[in-house]
């Protein structure tokens, strides 16, 4: 498995993992005075090993605490290399990991996993541990140092467990998948909540920083955030009027988004099937 990277600088003493196919997430961290804070540890674990190995290695301090943003596999089945560290996440989050630990995500399911990919790099897999986070929170949690501190904010949306760190000193956001910066996002989770995901827009517009590390695509500043916002309200009343006209979800007229208007994409009709339902819903 080809696991050559580099650490982007984002800012004095932040890094992230931006944009690298083959471990299908990014992931971040941030040196405070006397230990690390990570943020999520893409997918695979010889890469988040490798991962762990840079950033301790370049900033001569140890990991201390994982924040693992949502329940995806993509941020999830990383983080074994990081387990003897505090991993951290909303109560949502343990309670979305336990409740595949045994069923979905079971040795078993990830053999079969395996058996059905067999022309993929799958061997990996045999190192995915699922772990669940030792320390959990609700609203917001404070990670402090010295002078310095890491902030994160469970604000639901792409998925009800989903929260984003935000470091004041850094003026550095890492919003996990509530940013697919200069993408489609992935809205159709079942636990995806719109209105919640825009709620967490304007929260991170009124905190101050000037650049924001997402769960994929490149790192962007808050222009990305307004972009996305006016998106997401735009594409919320266009469900509606659907909704008013009685016409399914295909009767939605997305507005123009970064490719929105590719009906090929499985993305991005479970998206708008699942805002439909949960627009609908919500009127009932
Ligand atoms: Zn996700």
């Amino acid at each position: 498995m080809n696991i050559d990277f580099d650490l982007e600088q984002v800012g004095e003493r932040t890094v992230a993992i931006i944009d690298q196919e083959n471990l299908r997430s990014n992931a971040g961290a941030v040196a405070l005075e006397s230990f690390i804070v990570a943020i999520d540890p893409t997918m695979k674990p010889p890469a988040a090993r490798a991962f762990r190995q840079k950033l301790e290695r370049q900033f001569g301090l140890p990991v201390k605490f994982l924040l693992v943003t949502h329940y995806h596999a993509d941020h999830v089945f990383g983080v074994a290399p990081f387990k003897d560290t505090c991993v951290v996440g909303s109560t949502e989050l343990a309670a979305s990991i336990l409740k595949r630990k045994d069923t979905e995500w079971s040795p078993k399911a990830l053999e079969r996993w395996k058996q059905n990919n067999p022309d993929e790099d799958t061997g990996w897999l045999d190192e995915v541990e699922i772990i669940i986070p030792t320390l959990s929170f609700e609203g917001r949690l404070e990670i402090r140092d010295g002078d310095q501190f890491v902030e994160l904010y469970h604000g639901g949306g792409h998925t009800s467990c989903s929260t984003y760190a935000y470091v004041p000193h850094e003026k550095v956001l890492f919003a996990g998948d509530l940013m697919f910066a200069e993408s489609f996002p992935y809205a159709g989770d079942p636990t995806c909540d719109p209105d919640r995901w825009m709620d967490a827009f304007r929260k991170m517009l009124s905190l101050d920083f000037e650049k924001l590390v997402p769960g994929h695509g490149p790192v962007v500043g808050k222009d990305e955030i307004e972009k996305h916002l006016a998106f997401f309200e735009a594409l919320r009343d266009a469900t509606k009027e659907a909704i008013r006209a009685d016409e399914g979800s295909e009767a939605i007229r997305i507005p123009e988004f970064y490719g929105s208007n590719d009906e090929k994409s499985p993305w991005i009709k479970v998206t708008l099937q699942h805002w439909y339902t949960f627009y609908k819903d919500a009127e009932a």
